[in-house]
This record gives C-alpha cells, sequence and structure tokens, in this order.
C-alpha cells in the first residue's frame, strides 16, 4: 500500500529529476515553443518540495491536491494548470484514505488525466503531455515499470507527429520531426513513481 509519505517522496523526486532534467527540457522547448518548459517545472516543483517538507499533509490524497494548487499558482506557463489539474483531480479522487493500492492510484490518474484532456482539450495524438499520461496510466494497473515504459514511449512517439494544441500548435508542419517537452516531463513524472516504489 501507498501512503502519504510515498506520495511526498514521489513529488520530491520529481523535483529533483526536473532540476537534473531542466535544460534538456527547456532545450526541447526551443524549436516548437519558447525554451522555458525546464525552468516553469522548476519553479513549481520547487515550490511543491518546499511546501511538503514544511508542512506535511497527513493523506496521499493531501499530498497530491497541494501539490496540485501549488503548481496552478506558481508555473505561469500551459503546463502548471495542467500539471495542477492532474496532481489536483487524482488527488480529489483518492480521498481521505491514509493509505492507497496501486490499482487504485491507476484509476484515481485516469480522473485526473481527463480532467487534463478536459482542460486542454487535447486527444492523443495531438503531440501533447496526454501521449504520454494515456498509456502511462493504462499500463499502471499492470506495473509501475510498465508505466514507466509506455510513458517513455509515449513521450518518443510524439516525434513525427504535428502538434495540434498549445504552441507547438502555431508552427503546423514544422512541429514534426521534434519531441514533445510535456510529453517528455510527462514521462519524468511518471519515472519518478518507479523510483519511490523501488526505494
Ligand atoms: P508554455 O507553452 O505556456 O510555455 P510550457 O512550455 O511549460 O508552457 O509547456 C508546454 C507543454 O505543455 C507542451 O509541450 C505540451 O505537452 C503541454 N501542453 C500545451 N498545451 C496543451 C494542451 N492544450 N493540452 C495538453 N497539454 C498541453
Ligand atoms: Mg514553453
Ligand atoms: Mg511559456
Amino acid at each position: 500500500m501507498l501512503d502519504a509519505d510515498f506520495f511526498r517522496r514521489w513529488m520530491a523526486v520529481t523535483s529533483v529529476t526536473v532540476d537534473r532534467e531542466a535544460e534538456r527540457l527547456t532545450a526541447l522547448d526551443s524549436p516548437i515553443g519558447d525554451a522555458d518548459h525546464g525552468s516553469n517545472l522548476q519553479r513549481g516543483f520547487s515550490a511543491v518540495r518546499a511546501a511538503l517538507n514544511k508542512e506535511p499533509p497527513a493523506t496521499p490524497g493531501a499530498v497530491l491536491t497541494q501539490s496540485g494548487r501549488l503548481l496552478i499558482s506558481t508555473v505561469g506557463g500551459a503546463s502548471g494548470p495542467l500539471y495542477g489539474t492532474l496532481l489536483r483531480r487524482t488527488g480529489k479522487a483518492l480521498g481521505d484514505a491514509t493509505e492507497v493500492s496501486r490499482e487504485q492510484l491507476a484509476e484515481a490518474l485516469r480522473t485526473g488525466v481527463d480532467a487534463v484532456r478536459q482542460l486542454g482539450g487535447a486527444a492523443p495524438g495531438d503531440k501533447t503531455m496526454i501521449d504520454a499520461l494515456v498509456p502511462a496510466v493504462e499500463a499502471l494497473g499492470d506495473s509501475f515499470t510498465a508505466a514507466r515504459a509506455a510513458a517513455e514511449e509515449g513521450a518518443v512517439a510524439t516525434t513525427p507527429l504535428r502538434a495540434r494544441k498549445g504552441r507547438a500548435s502555431y508552427l503546423g508542419e514544422r512541429s514534426i520531426g521534434h519531441q514533445d517537452p510535456g510529453a517528455t516531463s510527462a514521462a519524468l513524472l511518471i519515472a519518478g513513481l518507479v523510483d519511490v516504489s523501488e526505494a
């Protein structure tokens, strides 16, 4: 079972990964965006990590709802409200249980991903974070490692796609041939789950 500490460590690991990968995420956001994806997420997840350290919430749901709210309030770019909604709605779906199973997390994340789809209007194949999140949530029913592999595959598979949502969509055909930064960071988020489950 996964407790509040597991979720706090997930957010902390994600913050460390985002710090480490910030340059790469921003580099991916250069040809098809405005070169800020790494710094956007760094700002957001640093705030999340600091807040969770200062006052650790008591339940998995509370960890995620608080993290989501912070992402929404600290990240200026499109990814802030989108990742914020993902975590907030996933947290809400977990309710106030003190421990949840991987299957329950998979179910809650599906609710969160659906909320992101509704907010941003992106479907699979539109070259966004959705392309990593949807297969990850599907695979999370099987195992953490399957979810990580599915998210990574989904992120890589955005390269030949033409962007239909977000800034990259302004480029039309010229968005083809570049991996989507948000799908890449979504794969990092999911990879963090595996790191914490194996720690
Ligand atoms: P901004 O584009 O405002 O600078 P970021 O660079 O932080 O924001 O995030 C860009 C990423 O956000 C994209 O790579 C994409 O994955 C994701 N994104 C943008 N718009 C949408 C949307 N409508 N639905 C889902 N994801 C989106
Ligand atoms: Mg950007
Ligand atoms: Mg921006």
